[in-house]
C-alpha cells in the first residue's frame, strides 16, 4: 500500500484506488487516495515547518539537497524499475537518463542556493535600491504521470533548496517512485515537514491543494485544460504552468538528413511518445520529402516495442487502458481524416509474449500527406503517432509552423545558419533547437508559450515562481 509522507510519518487515507500496472494489466498496489483531510494535514505542517527551513542557511540547505542526490544515485537501479513498472517507460531510458537527470536536479540546485544574488540600483548618490530573493512559503508541487520522478524532482529540489516548504502531489497514475522521494528525503536528513507527498486525484486531493489559503505559489505541470482549471479556482497566487505541447521539427533540404532523421526520430518516439516536448509535426521541404518519408517510415517499423522492463525496449507500453484508447482514437481520426499511413497503425504489436497480451502497447505510427488543420495536426495525442507534412519555402515553413495552439518547443535542422536564426526569431515557442535534439540544460529557462504554459522555471528562472523579490531603498 503506498500511503502518504506527511510531516515525516506514512499516513493512510480512508479510501484507496488501484495501480495499475500499464505492460500487463495486473494490479501493482493499492495507493491511499487523498482527501482534504490529509491535505490540510500536509499543509499544516509544511507550514509549520517552513520558519525554521527558510532560516536554514543556504549551505546547510544545499548539503542536504545534495545528501538527497546521493541517495537517488545509490538507489538508482531500485527507482528506474519502479519508474518503469508503474508507467511502462523503456527501463534503459529510466535508469540512464530519467532517475539519474533526478539526482542531477538536487545537485544543480545546491549549487543555485548559495549564489542567489539581487542587485542594486544607485540614483545618484541620493539613494540606493537594492533586491533581495526570500524564500515565499508554501508551495504545491502537482507533477503528471509522464516522466514523474524527473519532473517531481525538477519541483522540488529548487522549491526546497530555496528555503520553501511543498506539498508534492503525485499523478495518481504514477505513485510509486515519489513515494521513495518522500522516504529519502527524510533518510537524507531533511527535516519533517519540510517535503511532504501527497497521493490521490486531481479533482479531489489536486482541487483541495491548489485551493488551499496557506498556498503561496503553484509549481504545475500536466495538461492545458487542468491548467486552465487550477487558474480559475486557486486565487491569488504565483504559479508556473509547464503545459500540453504539439511541437513542430523543421527539415530543409540543405539539411544533415541522416542526423535529422535520427533526432526526429527520438523526438517523438522516446519515451513512449508521451512527452510534452515530442516533435509531434514534421515539417519537410519539398525537394526532400519522399526519400525523407521513406527512410522515416522504414526507421519507424523497426523499432523494438515490448516489454518495458527488458532493456532492449524502445517503445514500451501506454499508461492506461483509457489513454491507449485516446491515442488509437486518434490514429482512427487521422486515417478518416485521409492521412497517409505509412507505418504502425491500429494492429498491435506482433511477438508480445503471453503476459503482456493485455497491454497497451501501441506500434510507432506514421502518417504521411498530413493536412497541418487535421485533428492529429492540431491536437496533442501524447502517444507514439506523427504526422509529416510537406512545405516549399521558408515563408511557408514558418506559417504552418506557427498554425497551432501550442507552443512550447521547436526543432530547426538546416545548414544555413542565418535561416536558422531568422526562423528562430519568429518561430512561436518557448523553446528552439537548431540542429539538435532535445537537450536539456539545467541553467535554461524550461517552458512555454501560448497554451504549452506560463512563467519558465530552471536555473535562476526557478526563482520566478519560487521566491518573492523584495526591493530595500536606502535614502543617504
Ligand atoms: P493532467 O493535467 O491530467 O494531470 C496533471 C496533474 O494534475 C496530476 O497530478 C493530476 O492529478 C492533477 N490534477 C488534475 N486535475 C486537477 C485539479 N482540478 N486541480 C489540481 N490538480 C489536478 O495531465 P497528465 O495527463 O497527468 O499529463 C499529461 C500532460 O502533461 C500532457 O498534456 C503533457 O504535454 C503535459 N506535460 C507538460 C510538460 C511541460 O513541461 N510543459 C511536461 C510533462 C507533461
Amino acid at each position: 500500500m503506498i500511503k502518504h509522507w506527511i510531516n515525516g510519518k506514512e499516513v493512510a487515507s480512508d479510501s484507496t484506488f488501484e495501480n495499475i500496472n500499464p505492460a500487463t494489466g495486473e494490479v501493482i498496489c493499492q495507493v491511499a487516495s487523498g482527501s482534504e483531510t490529509e491535505i490540510n494535514a500536509a499543509v499544516e505542517a509544511a507550514k509549520t515547518a517552513f520558519p525554521k527551513w527558510a532560516k536554514t542557511p543556504a549551505k546547510e540547505r544545499a548539503r542536504l539537497m545534495r545528501n538527497l542526490g546521493e541517495l537517488i544515485d545509490k538507489n538508482v537501479p531500485k527507482l528506474a524499475e519502479l519508474e518503469t513498472l508503474d508507467t511502462g517507460l523503456p527501463i534503459h531510458q529510466t535508469r540512464n537518463v530519467l532517475i539519474p537527470r533526478a539526482s542531477h536536479n538536487f545537485n544543480f540546485f545546491a549549487e543555485v542556493c548559495t549564489r542567489m544574488n539581487g542587485h542594486s540600483y544607485p540614483v545618484d548618490d541620493k539613494m540606493l535600491n537594492y533586491t533581495l530573493y526570500q524564500p515565499i512559503g508554501v508551495c504545491a508541487l502537482i507533477s503528471p504521470w509522464n516522466v514523474p520522478f524527473m519532473t517531481a524532482t525538477w519541483k522540488t529540489a529548487p522549491c526546497l533548496a530555496l528555503g520553501n516548504t511543498a506539498v508534492l502531489k503525485m499523478s495518481e497514475l504514477s505513485p510509486l517512485t515519489a513515494n521513495e522521494l518522500g522516504r529519502l528525503a527524510l533518510e537524507a536528513g531533511i527535516p519533517e515537514g519540510v517535503l511532504n507527498v501527497v497521493q490521490g486525484y486531481g479533482s479531489t486531493a489536486g482541487h483541495a491543494l491548489v485551493t488551499h489559503n496557506d498556498i503561496r505559489a503553484i509549481s504545475f505541470t500536466g495538461g492545458t485544460a487542468t491548467g486552465k482549471n487550477i487558474l480559475k479556482h486557486a486565487g491569488l497566487k504565483k504559479y508556473s504552468m509547464e503545459l500540453g505541447g504539439k511541437s513542430p521539427v523543421l527539415i530543409f533540404d540543405d539539411a544533415d538528413l541522416e542526423r535529422a532523421l535520427d533526432a526526429a526520430l527520438f523526438t517523438i518516439f522516446s519515451l513512449n511518445g508521451e512527452r510534452c516536448t515530442a516533435g509531434s509535426r514534421i515539417f519537410i521541404q519539398e525537394s526532400v520529402y519522399d526519400e525523407f518519408v521513406k527512410e522515416f517510415a522504414a526507421r519507424a517499423k523497426r523499432l523494438i516495442v515490448g516489454d518495458p522492463q527488458d532493456f532492449n525496449t524502445q517503445v514500451g507500453s501506454m499508461i492506461t487502458r483509457q489513454h491507449y484508447e485516446k491515442v488509437t482514437g486518434y490514429i482512427r481520426i487521422g486515417m478518416e481524416e485521409g492521412a497517409n499511413l505509412v507505418a504502425g497503425g491500429l494492429e498491435r504489436p506482433q511477438h508480445l509474449p503471453a503476459h503482456l497480451q493485455k497491454g497497451n502497447f501501441i506500434q510507432p505510427t506514421v502518417f504521411a500527406d498530413v493536412d497541418n488543420r487535421m485533428r492529429i495536426a492540431q491536437e496533442e495525442i501524447f502517444g507514439p503517432v506523427v504526422c509529416l507534412m510537406k512545405f516549399k519555402d521558408e515563408t511557408e515553413a514558418l506559417q504552418l509552423a506557427n498554425d497551432v495552439e501550442y507552443g512550447l518547443a521547436s526543432y530547426i535542422w538546416t545548414q544555413d545558419i542565418t535561416k536558422a536564426l531568422r526562423l528562430a526569431d519568429g518561430i512561436e515557442s518557448g523553446m528552439v533547437f537548431i540542429n539538435s535534439q532535445n537537450i536539456r540544460d539545467l541553467r535554461q529557462p524550461f517552458g512555454g508559450i501560448k497554451a504549452s504554459g506560463v512563467g519558465r522555471e530552471g536555473g535562476e528562472y526557478s526563482f520566478e515562481v519560487f521566491t518573492e523579490i523584495k526591493n530595500v531603498c536606502i535614502s543617504m
